[in-house]
């Protein structure tokens, strides 16, 4: 007779409107294309399903690279993929550090056994182009590594002036593109990226678990004149590339289900088109930022350097970060970022990423947090925050 009281229950967490700095909600056309019955990943019919995510990668890079590939793992494992390719123990790498992703950059140098020199700026504003020129004066470095989207302040990081005193100075520029992919411009070949990494979950609204990267012509050539392999094994991308490549040769097993929501996600980016997509994440953001004026709750970032798919606000005095997070969740199901480091109580991180950027998010985030600051015993005039958001889009239509 069988026993089934100590048998796990059906899966059923509760629906969520992911607000935070990742993941994002998940368009329904990809989480169908998770369910499609898989092939085998040497299927030719696969083959041709990989060549499409290199060719719609590319445009989302704005790149002509042939080695742009989705790396299988997470964000981080892009980042990793990036630094374990191009130093080697010795090197010297120069990381621009103003926030958390900046300091795991450094940390995997350091495990690398390379030679860390960084580059600082406050958590909350951007690199300055001379604090960069300065460290490179007095430390000459094979590459600089730097976040464009910095999701745990809420900074975007001008490239055009970092880019250029990084050729000046001969070294290759690495840069972060997790958080701003598929958000915001990214221009792999114009701003002369030379290695680049992002991830799926955030405004590419796909779930986590891959990694898009792309190597140029430089980047390539400074892994081909490598002295020593590569340290790690499955992120070696001289042997991915044989995979990926015109060998097609077995290298692991590829992630065939991730790679298929991945083609649904890339499809639906380039169906609405980027710049209509950059332009529904910017007026979304200024839609927030208008209720959350009208509430007199403060951005982190001065303007010029606001993400508009991570918007990093203070909590405002007397109100408990916690308590106001709890109520989202418990009562409207939703997800708010907190602060991390220095910044931990200090701010909510609120993320309009891809599928999350609509104009229902941003009413309903605006009135379920009146109702959580009244709660916290804020006194506001009810109704008054979504008014200014609704005011913005009738003159803004997204
Ligand atoms: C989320 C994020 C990462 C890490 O990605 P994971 O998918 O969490 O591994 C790296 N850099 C930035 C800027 C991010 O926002």
């Amino acid at each position: 007779m069988s026993d089934n009281r100590n048998l796990i229950g059906e899966l059923n967490p509760p629906l969520r409107i992911l607000l935070g700095p990742g993941p994002s909600n998940v368009h329904p056309r990809v989480l169908r294309a998770l369910s499609t019955p898989l092939v085998g990943h040497l299927d030719p019919e696969f083959i041709s399903i990989m060549n499409d995510v290199q060719s719609m990668l590319r445009r989302l890079f704005g790149t002509k690279n042939t080695m742009t590939i989705p790396m299988s793992g997470t964000g981080s494992s892009g980042m990793e993929t990036c630094f374990c390719n191009l130093l080697e123990p010795g090197d010297t790498a120069l990381v621009c550090v103003n926030g958390l992703f900046g300091e795991r950059m450094s940390d995997i140098v350091g495990r690398l056994g390379g030679k860390l020199v960084r580059a600082e700026a406050e958590w909350g504003k951007p690199i300055e182009p001379d604090a960069l020129e300065r460290a490179l004066k007095a430390n000459p470095a094979r590459l600089v590594a730097i976040v464009h989207a910095e999701t745990s302040t809420g900074v975007r990081q001008p490239l055009e002036e970092i880019s250029r005193i990084t050729k000046d100075f001969g070294a290759l520029l690495l840069v972060d593109t997790v958080t701003s992919l598929a958000g915001c411009e990214v221009k792999v070949d114009a701003w002369g990226i030379d290695a680049c990494y992002s991830g799926t979950q955030k405004c590419l609204s796909c779930p986590p678990g891959l990694s898009p990267v792309t190597f140029g012509d430089k980047a390539m050539d400074t892994l081909r004149s490598r002295t020593r392999k590569v340290s790690s094994w499955y992120l070696d991308l001289s042997m991915i590339e044989r995979y990926w490549g015109e060998e097609r040769f077995y290298h692991h097993t590829a992630p065939i289900s991730m790679i298929y929501a991945l083609r649904e996600a890339l499809r639906i980016v380039l169906e609405e088109s980027l710049e209509t997509r950059f332009e529904r994440h910017r007026l979304n953001h200024l839609a927030l930022a208008a209720g959350l004026n009208s509430l007199e709750i403060d951005f982190l970032v001065a303007e010029p350097y606001r993400l508009p798919m991570l918007n990093a606000v203070r909590v405002p005095a007397g109100v408990n970060d916690l308590n106001v997070r709890k109520y989202l969740l418990n009562r409207f199901g939703i997800e708010l970022g907190g602060g991390l480091g220095p910044l931990k109580g200090k701010i909510w991180r609120i993320g309009l990423m891809g599928h999350s950027s609509t104009k229902q998010n941003v009413i309903l985030f605006l009135s379920a947090l009146e109702s959580a600051l009244s709660a916290e015993g804020v006194k506001l005039a009810p109704g008054s925050a979504s008014a200014a958001a609704m005011e913005f889009y009738s003159h803004n239509e997204c």
